[in-house]
């Protein structure tokens, strides 16, 4: 029988935002407040959790398709201290202006992958992400609710659930999850 996920976006909601930039070491990622909670809780439910982010950088030539595989990996390595791991770890490394892409964000094609590799029930899932592209692409996905970290990236897309940080994500998922 297929599993529930909750999906999340990367920079912004799992880690602190890196700005304009992008995160290219290890050293520059620092996880945001309650989010580890906030995952350990998804896995006690029985949710998968899945990380699908725009890793533009790569694409750029900023960083390498290895540096960023190690960045994830270092970061499982945390996140399973606390029994927090993600369950699939899905990127789009392509250039935005990239024709050929077909992955980069609203589109949900790293959803649907994530979907057939772990056998994930769109209907009961939970898309979190802090840009309108994050929402765009929990709904095009299907998934049933929506949680909006508020940025300073401004938003034209509405979310079923808005958060000021992740401060308060374990306490939200407690009543929907
Ligand atoms: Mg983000």
């Amino acid at each position: 029988m297929s599993r529930p996920a909750v999906f999340f976006d990367r920079d912004g909601v799992v880690n602190l935002s890196p700005g304009a930039g992008y995160v290219l070491r290890w050293a520059d990622f620092h996880f945001s407040p309650g989010i580890v909670e906030a995952l350990a809780f998804c896995r006690t439910r029985g949710y998968a959790t899945v990380l699908a982010t725009s890793q533009q950088g790569v694409g750029k030539g900023l960083m390498s398709q290895a540096t960023l595989d190690d960045i994830h990996a270092r970061m499982q390595v945390e996140l399973a201290l606390h029994d927090a791991a993600f369950d699939g770890i899905y990127a789009c490394t392509c250039l935005s202006k990239d024709p050929a892409c077909t992955c980069r964000k609203p589109s949900a094609e790293m959803l649907l992958r994530a979907a057939q590799e772990h056998d994930l029930d769109f209907s009961r899932s939970f898309m979190i992400g802090d840009a309108d592209r994050d929402i765009e692409m929990g709904m095009n996905a299907g998934v049933s609710v929506t949680i909006r970290i508020e940025s300073e990236n401004p938003h034209l897309v509405s979310a079923t659930h808005t958060l000021p940080d992740t401060r308060g994500l374990k306490a939200l998922l407690e009543t929907l999850l």
